[in-house]
């Protein structure tokens, strides 16, 4: 259903938030307890108490919430939204297989559009006004011009990170109708569309990579890449980028995971910069969810979501994962050596500067991820008055991190439109947008067979895990949770 704004969305006309908390995330931290923001044209005029604004001016009342810049996601694999949920249950194992292996390759242009548009709209839904599509499933050209499309199709701030699981960087980074593409497609992109390569280094001493690299910085595109992940990525292929004159500040280390002191410290002194997926790398296996080495080296940290097959895409739950790993490893190294932890170093603070600056940063974009005069006008209220969790409001930074969620997301004003207001998006077709969506779910359930569509959902139970001996159990009594309840419903295909 589209959702007109109970005012009309002008773009031309000036939008104030009054009497919210502004949370700034300016150099200071400033922190207004009571503030208003302007936006006019697609620019933030002014932040302050009690603003004059223009006449005409729409009135947002933010009372009882909080203003703050608009969300930055720097790693999304938004065209497998399309398969949102299917891989609840999987590792990175079966993950490689399904996508780069086996299914991966049956996406057509069409698919790509469907998951992209979808998950476009999902990011402005909770707040994220920049997102970038780390899109390795672009198998030709013309599936590149429909993740664009799509992209294009949706009132929202995206950086297209090309890329092509099957194929290998230097030969797809090496084909001139890639090299066409970019120039088509760049010409004339505004600020609302940015590109970058996106591919991975094996570590190979060959560094085959290299051509990509060249290509990379030929065409001034950042590399974003997959490293540190356990099984795939290694400290290697840091040295190979570093050594030979690739790690820039731009770079983008997704994940990040499993490295040594030494990667680390060859990305600090880069300047490059740490994608933490937390949701991703505590149930996929990459690794340990990096902050709480990353953030002793300086590297800048952004947040990301990685991929809706198997995760949420809203970064009120990246902040939130993240702040739980970090203290969960800092509790648990100091219980290593005996020592009680009485005071956690990563704060709230700090993880909602990841959420909004530190995507900024990462993306080289000093005009966005702060609530400044003088920046683009991406920007978020939360507030929702009907909420038990929207009260007491104390501690502006802890409910952003805690108790926030996309439900709460208010409105949203990307590049100064509203796109979303009074909890719903502004002029998105949602039955259109779900047919494409069914129509890609469709064709891929067929392509598969039953059988592979219901294996690639339900992958197989190791045998290894029975319930141990418990010597303080008398009877031979077993509740229902240990009576194998799983098997039952959703471990058999077509018996849910
Ligand atoms: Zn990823």
């Amino acid at each position: 259903m589209t959702h007109p704004a109970p005012e009309s969305p002008d773009p031309g006309r000036p939008v104030v938030f009054r009497n919210g908390i502004v949370l700034t995330m300016d150099d200071a931290r400033t922190v207004l307890a009571d503030g208003d923001v302007l936006v006019v044209g697609d620019r933030i005029s002014a932040v302050g108490p009690g603003l004059e604004v223009p006449e005409g001016t729409q009135e947002i009342d933010a009372r009882g919430g909080i203003v703050m810049p608009g969300m930055i996601d720097t790693h999304r694999h938004m065209w497998q939204t399309a398969m949102r949920g299917y891989g609840a249950d999987w590792t990175l194992t079966q993950y490689f297989v399904w996508y780069y292996l086996e299914h991966g390759n049956k996406f057509r242009p069409e698919d790509i559009f469907a998951g992209n548009q979808l998950s476009a709209w999902e990011s402005l839904e909770a707040g994220v006004t920049t997102t970038v599509d780390w899109s390795h499933g672009l198998q030709t050209v013309e599936h590149a011009d429909a993740a664009v499309d799509a992209l294009q199709s949706v009132p929202g701030r995206f950086v297209l990170a090309y890329g092509n699981i099957q194929a290998a960087p230097w030969e797809w980074t090496a084909d001139p109708a890639v090299r066409s593409f970019f120039e088509r497609r760049r010409s004339g992109s505004d600020d609302m569309l940015g590109f970058q390569l996106a591919f991975d280094v094996t570590g190979d001493p060959a560094f085959p990579e290299k051509d990509a690299f060249e290509v990379a910085r030929e065409l001034a595109l950042p590399v974003t890449t997959h490293a540190g992940v356990w099984g795939a990525t290694n400290d290697d292929g840091i040295r190979l980028i570093h050594e030979n004159g690739f790690a820039t500040p731009d770079t983008v280390y997704v994940h990040a995971a499993t490295l040594t002191t030494d990667s680390y410290q060859r990305i600090a002194a880069s300047g490059g910069s740490v994608s933490v997926s937390t949701e991703s790398e505590q149930s996929a296996g990459q690794g340990y969810p990096p902050t709480w080495q990353v953030r002793r080296h300086d590297i800048p940290v952004s947040l990301s979501m990685d991929t809706s097959v198997w995760w949420s895409a809203d970064l009120f739950s990246a902040m939130r994962t993240t702040l739980g790993a970090d203290r969960s490893r800092e509790h648990l190294e100091a219980h290593a050596k005996g020592d009680t932890v009485t005071h956690v170093h990563l704060r709230a603070e700090q993880v909602v500067d990841w959420a909004t600056r530190g995507g900024a940063r990462a993306l080289s974009r000093d005009d966005i991820g702060r609530l400044e005069p003088g920046l683009k006008a991406d920007v978020v209220l939360l507030k929702n008055d009907s909420s038990t969790v929207s009260f007491p409001l104390l501690n502006p930074y802890g409910h952003v991190a805690f108790q926030a969620q996309r439900g709460d997301v208010h409105t949203v004003v990307v590049d100064g439109r509203i796109v979303k207001h009074e909890h719903a998006l502004v002029g998105v077709e949602l039955p259109a947008v779900r047919r494409t969506v069914e129509a890609t779910v469709d064709h891929l359930r067929s392509a598969l067979g039953e059988e592979a569509w219901a294996q690639g959902m339900n992958p197989e139970m190791p045998s290894d895990d029975e319930v141990l001996d418990n010597p303080y159990q008398y009877t031979d009594y077993k509740s229902d949770s240990t009576r194998g309840a799983r098997g039952t419903v959703f471990g058999e295909p077509g018996s849910g």
